[in-house]
């Protein structure tokens, strides 16, 4: 095939030409090698190019490709030296915990008990300092709580040194190939997650490529053509898919993930940071919990291996057609809005994932500023009319009221959460009263995975809001170490009283139903259900009167109290869902409403429309769209 090649592109081959142009002697450059979605320059003189960050983001904007400095593989003193060398450069005062190498990269990550007794600067000069002195670039953060899920990460990714090298250069040469011609077109196909809630799953199709966005499951469903997304029907080839792009951890949207590397996927999946370690800790939570036989822990590690971190508010090229950015969308630590630009200039698409827009404790609003958006697909987990949350304050009252009512009768309370985001939401709301004394003092039974997913929290403080990140610069404090927190696993209750935090929040399984059925029997307990009950669930069926549930092949009769406290939602209300598309109006041409049960899209839908009068669908699972 004859392949044009477009003049105001660079080619490979003068990416690296401009490169070599531009770079001062003193860098030292000594080879150029695609990284993934990056170029690496490998430098005998890393100091130089790390000191002088201006050189690079002049590189980066005329190339318009992202760069990343690495060091020249001789320079890399032995790990054991460098262990040495870290103990004796970093005080006792700091503490360093751990030291995870990837020599894949180059990179040393180090965990200390006191990161911030320095500056964020002098931690950078640190850095920098250190990067010389040994030949590994260099990142310091806080030790967290629990450090297990890190580790297991780090062994994976230790274990695949030789794979992930190949792994990289192979996406890059993909990636940054010349495009087959200049022609434009991209249309979606549904695969999951319209019309329901769960699955969550879109195929993306350009003229050049072929890119997946999230790929979950339905937990609360037990038939396989209601449980994963619909790859049947598309017909499409696993190798043909050019990327994934993850929105964020929870299962609704990475759960059928390792079943790709089951079935013989192997490219890159795109996530956020701490997407990665918080995915791989709910999918094994998962495989253990359901026993189920959809996938292994190899393919889970699979899915570890092939993924690409990247930090909010950066342009990535991640096919030749396709660029992506991820931002806040202010749902659970690390969710990412999914900004797509494909073509030159031709198209913008913004995939919302899971959006809050509305400040909580521990995240800050979802952005909304980008430049251009001619098509979102947006969530209405609650696009109900009747989907307004009462105001914080409000919430706050009426669950400090229903806890003190249950402990000071001598009850205990259960709140079955999601382990990742209510959880942390309501631990620190707890205790944040509790040491106010607005909530008597109450041991709070937490469940472990609770505490590991917590841990991440702690590790990336500079995704959360100001507050939380405040407080975790602070070596003596964090938001998640109040006294009052006990971390268990599927604990025997004792007959003193408790606040007891478990998933799953819907009580399809896990350790909630087992705190459940201890606490089912005596009238002083109380079931307070916080978060979004999905049609079918046990949850909801309690919501809706029901008082005898069969769940884990038990029966379950509820003769405790019964409660629910709305408001703490990290998803949007749908005031709030209108008030993100109002902020995007004057340059959207088409809403594609999604991840809501019938009514919620429906009603959002006509809404949006009628108020925006802008094109609105919500299409159903299996149809396709043309973007253009
Ligand atoms: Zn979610
Ligand atoms: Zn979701």
């Amino acid at each position: 095939m004859q392949r044009k090649q477009p003049h105001h592109e660079f080619t490979s081959h003068n990416i690296m030409a401009a490169i070599l142009q531009n770079l001062p002697s003193e860098a030292e450059l000594t080879k150029i090698e695609y990284e993934g979605p990056r170029i690496a320059l490998y430098s005998k003189n890393p100091g130089y190019l790390l000191r002088n960050a201006q050189v690079v983001s002049n590189m980066v904007n005329s190339i318009k490709k992202r760069i990343v400095i690495r060091i020249d593989e001789s320079l890399r003193r032995p790990e054991d030296e460098v262990m040495d060398l870290f103990e004796k450069t970093i005080s006792k005062e700091i503490g360093l915990a751990n030291i995870f190498f990837d020599s894949a990269l180059g990179e040393a990550l180090i965990f200390t008990n006191r990161p911030y007794l320095v500056s964020k600067a002098e931690d950078d000069l640190v850095s920098i300092d250190l990067a010389q002195k040994t030949g590994w670039k260099v990142e310091i953060r806080r030790t967290p709580h629990m450090i297990s899920t890190i580790e297991d990460i780090n062994r994976i990714l230790r274990d695949t040194v030789t794979q992930r090298v190949r792994f990289y250069k192979e996406v890059g040469e993909k990636i940054f190939r010349v495009k087959l011609d200049e022609k434009v077109e991209a249309s979606l196909i549904t695969l999951g997650g319209f019309d329901e809630v769960g699955r969550s799953s879109i195929l993306l199709s350009t003229h050049e490529s072929k890119i997946l966005l999230d790929c979950g499951i339905n937990t609360s469903s037990n038939d396989s053509t209601k449980s994963f997304p619909r790859f049947d029907i598309t017909g499409f080839d696993l190798n043909e898919l050019d990327a994934i792009v993850l929105s964020h951890a929870h299962l609704d949207h990475t759960g059928f993930l390792p079943a790709l590397f089951k079935f013989g996927f192997t490219g890159p999946v795109y996530c956020s940071e701490p997407t990665l370690p918080l995915m791989y800790l709910l999918q094994k939570e998962y495989l253990k919990n359901m026993g189920t036989a959809l996938y292994s822990l190899r393919d889970i590690e699979q899915a570890v291996v092939h993924s690409i971190p990247l930090s909010f508010g950066i342009v990535t090229d991640i096919s030749p057609d396709v660029k992506l950015m991820l931002s806040n969308s202010g749902h659970i630590l690390g969710s990412a809005l999914i900004h797509l630009h494909i073509g030159n200039g031709d198209h913008n698409l913004l995939y919302t994932g899971d959006l809050k827009f509305g400040t909580t404790y521990s995240l800050e609003n979802a952005s909304w500023n980008f430049p251009r958006v001619e098509t979102i697909i947006i969530e209405s987990t609650y696009g109900e009319k009747e989907d307004i949350f009462p105001r914080r304050e409000e919430s706050n009252e009426c669950l400090i009221n229903t806890i003190n009512d249950t402990i000071s009768g001598g009850g205990k309370v259960l709140l079955p959460v999601p382990s990742i985001g209510l959880a942390q939401e309501l631990m620190l709301i707890i205790d944040m009263h509790m040491k106010a004394g607005k909530i008597d003092k109450t041991k709070m039974l937490i469940e472990k995975i609770i505490l590991e997913a917590s841990s991440i929290y702690e590790v990336f403080p500079e995704y959360l809001s100001r507050e939380m990140n405040h407080r975790l610069l602070n070596p003596e404090d964090s938001p998640f170490s109040g006294e009052q927190f006990n971390f268990v696993e599927s604990a025997k209750l004792d007959n003193g009283q408790a606040i007891i935090l478990s998933p799953s929040s819907m009580l399809i399984g896990g350790p909630s139903v087992g705190y459940l059925k201890q606490i089912s029997d005596d009238p002083r307990n109380k079931l307070i259900l916080t978060s979004y009950q999905a049609t079918g669930t046990p949850g909801r069926y309690i919501l809706e009167g029901g008082r005898q549930i069969s769940v884990c092949g038990q029966t379950i009769t509820i003769n405790c109290q019964v409660d629910k406290v709305e408001g703490f939602s990290n998803h949007s209300d749908y005031n709030q869902l209108v008030a993100y598309i109002n902020r995007l109006k004057s340059k959207l041409r088409r809403i594609l409403v999604n991840h809501g049960e019938r009514p919620s899209v429906q009603n959002l839908a006509s809404s949006l429309n009628r108020m925006f009068k802008i094109p609105t669908q919500h299409p159903m699972i299996q149809e396709a769209t043309k973007l253009m």
